[in-house]
């Protein structure tokens, strides 16, 4: 049984964008609205010579109404499965409301946390991600999933959790 690494993170962070990016296909559905249904969550990766298990925890339906609920529930249902948690926060929003409360149970379940400060596309977005300390989760792993930037150096992070 290979170790689990789920994404977490409200809609349109970037999370299936990253999945993308890190099993280097196009297979995790992108959608420029959040809230839309999406099937695939699971996926098997590779990095730095180990296996895992990529959870896109965006692709769950859940039977709660509305955004916080809904990421709550994935919240909860992929501290439940992995053994290690990538939380996405959108560099250029900064750290929302549901986002700390996404923290509030991510840290209560004691699972390892590495903390992805996505769509820092260039140099001047990296102050953007340096906002994202505020959220106690350690070093913010500046990331651009949609060129790539950034992704190895968080992938080696995830894997020391993992
Ligand atoms: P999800 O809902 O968290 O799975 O988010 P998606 O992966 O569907 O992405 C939502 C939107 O953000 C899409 O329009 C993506 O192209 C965009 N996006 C994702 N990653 C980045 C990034 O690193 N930089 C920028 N500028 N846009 C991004
Ligand atoms: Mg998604």
């Amino acid at each position: 049984v290979l170790p689990v690494l789920a994404v977490v993170g409200r809609p349109n962070v970037g999370k299936s964008t990253l999945v993308n990016r890190i099993i280097g296909r196009r297979e995790a559905v992108v959608e420029d609205k959040p809230g839309v249904t999406r099937d695939r969550v699971s996926y098997q990766a590779e990095w730095a010579g180990r296996q895992f298990t990529l959870v896109d925890t965006g692709g769950w339906e859940t039977d709660v109404a509305g955004i916080d609920a809904s990421v709550a529930k994935q919240a909860e249902i992929a501290i439940d499965l992995a053994d290690a948690v990538l939380f996405v926060v959108d560099a250029t929003v900064g750290p929302t409301a549901t986002d700390e409360h996404v923290v509030k149970l991510l840290r209560r379940s004691k699972k390892p946390i590495v903390l992805c400060a996505n769509k820092v596309d260039g140099p001047r977005a990296e102050a953007d991600a340096a906002t994202l300390w505020s959220l106690g989760l350690g070093e913010p792993h500046a990331v651009s999933a949609l060129h790539g930037r950034g992704t190895g150096d968080l992938l080696d992070a995830a894997m020391a959790k993992l």
